[in-house]
Order: C-alpha cells, then structure tokens, then sequence
C-alpha cells in the first residue's frame, strides 16, 4: 500500500554501513543513516548527517542495488539518524525494504510519536531502539527543544502498549546527565513497565563539543548499574 502512495525516492539517505550485528541484535543487519535532525544534543556524534548537501544523497538507484545485490546475506535492515522519524516517507521505504525479504528496524529519538505509531499500526517495522535523553527535566535542556519530552512520552506509551520488540537506551556523560537523572530515568521507565534497557558509554567519534570530548567516560557509576540490574529485567552497558 505504502509503496503506491509515496515516493521513496524521496528520503534523504545519506550513508550506508554495510554490516553490522549491533544495531538489532541478534541481527546481521545494514544501516542507513537518514539526513537531518532538529534537536541539538551536545554528544551527537552525527553532525554531518544533520548538516547534508544534496550531493551527499546516495542515488536512489545505489540504494536498490545495494538491497538487491545483499539479498540472501543480510537479515535486516536498520534506518538510523539524523533523525527517520522526521521523514513522511519513511513508511514506504520500510514497505520498499521488506519487499526485499528483510527484516526492519528503526532507531529514533521518539520525535514523532505519530509516525512510530503508523509504523508499528501497519507492521513495518520488527524493532525499535528509542534514546531515552534523561529524565523529564532534563529533556528540553540535553535536546534543547522545549516540545522534546512530551513527543517522546508519547513515543515510549506506542512502543511499550505495542508488543513490538524494542530497546530503550541512554548515553551517559556527566556533564549531559547527572547521576541523580540517571538513576531518575531508569526509575521512571521501570515505572512505565521497561523491560530493555541499556546505558551508552559516550564515544568522542564524530563529538565536536571539545568540554564533552576532553573527558573519558569508561566508567558507570556503579550504584547506577545496581539499581538498573534491579528494576530493569534485560538491563546493559555499552
Ligand atoms: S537526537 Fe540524535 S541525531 Fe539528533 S541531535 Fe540528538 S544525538 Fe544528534
């Protein structure tokens, strides 16, 4: 249906990684990275693909030949960011995919909670990893978008009412999140009925904010790890 009533040629993908078995796991998997994202993390380590010019799309037609040409080799693939929930036709390049015979995955900041929704509604997509950016009162801070937290509530109560398989995930660094809004958000989603969860060392790749990037963050605090490993059943570092 999806793919008579949008044009796929229309999502901007601006980067391919060509295998990976992180992404879904359980899943040897290619990504594609969609262009843009309005939201201003400090850590985002995705910068190019927020600020894309039209000669950094991949042509239409590369994209299928590379989804014809894995056939048979891959399991899945993953649309990652920048962000894909931004994009109306995202739904039909998941419709595209799996014509395919790949399984589909979606990592999103839960921006647009309409559009996870619709995707989950007309069973495109087999899981979804959503960032949890920190606790309420921290969201319109990291995301520096005042509408952020209440998007992504939303976000988290489709997902979580769905039965789809997903992961929720934060990246930690102390200068973004505190201690006290760490152990808040997983609180909060073990409130919700969370059942995977996993916190992100921050990584420097790709970081431009040199304050965030002159710190090594090896290390969770361990009472956080504690309390993860108590309420969350499927909890993890990265
Ligand atoms: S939501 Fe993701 S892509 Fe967008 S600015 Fe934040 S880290 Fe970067």
């Amino acid at each position: 249906m999806y793919l008579l009533e949008t044009d796929v040629r229309d999502i901007p993908i601006a980067g391919i990684q060509g295998m990976t078995t992180i992404d879904y796991p359980g899943h040897v998997s290619a990504v594609f990275f969609t262009a843009g994202c309005p939201w201003h993390c400090r850590y985002c380590h995705n910068g190019r693909l927020k600020n894309c010019s039209p000669e950094d799309i991949i042509p239409h037609e590369d994209i299928m030949s590379f989804l014809t040409s894995r056939s048979g080799y891959l399991d899945s693939i993953v649309i990652s960011g920048g962000e894909p929930s931004l994009h109306k036709t995202l739904p039909g390049l998941l419709a595209m995919i799996r014509t395919f015979g790949y399984k589909t995955a979606l990592h999103t900041n839960g921006m647009n909670p309409d559009m996870i929704r619709k995707i989950i509604t007309h069973g495109l997509v087999d899981y979804i990893a959503l960032d949890i950016k920190g606790p309420p009162r921290a969201y319109g801070r990291i995301t520096q978008n005042t509408d952020a937290c209440k998007a992504v509530s939303h976000s988290i109560k489709h997902i979580l009412s769905s039965g789809i398989d997903y992961e929720f995930r934060t990246t930690y660094h102390p200068l973004v999140l505190s201690e006290a809004d760490l152990e808040r958000t997983i609180v909060i989603l073990a409130g919700l009925g969370c059942r995977k969860y996993f916190i992100q060392r921050f990584s420097k790749d790709g970081v431009v904010d040199e304050e965030l990037t002159g710190w090594d963050v090896t290390e969770i605090p361990r009472d956080i790890v504690r309390l993860g490993e108590k309420l969350i059943p499927e909890f993890g570092i990265r």
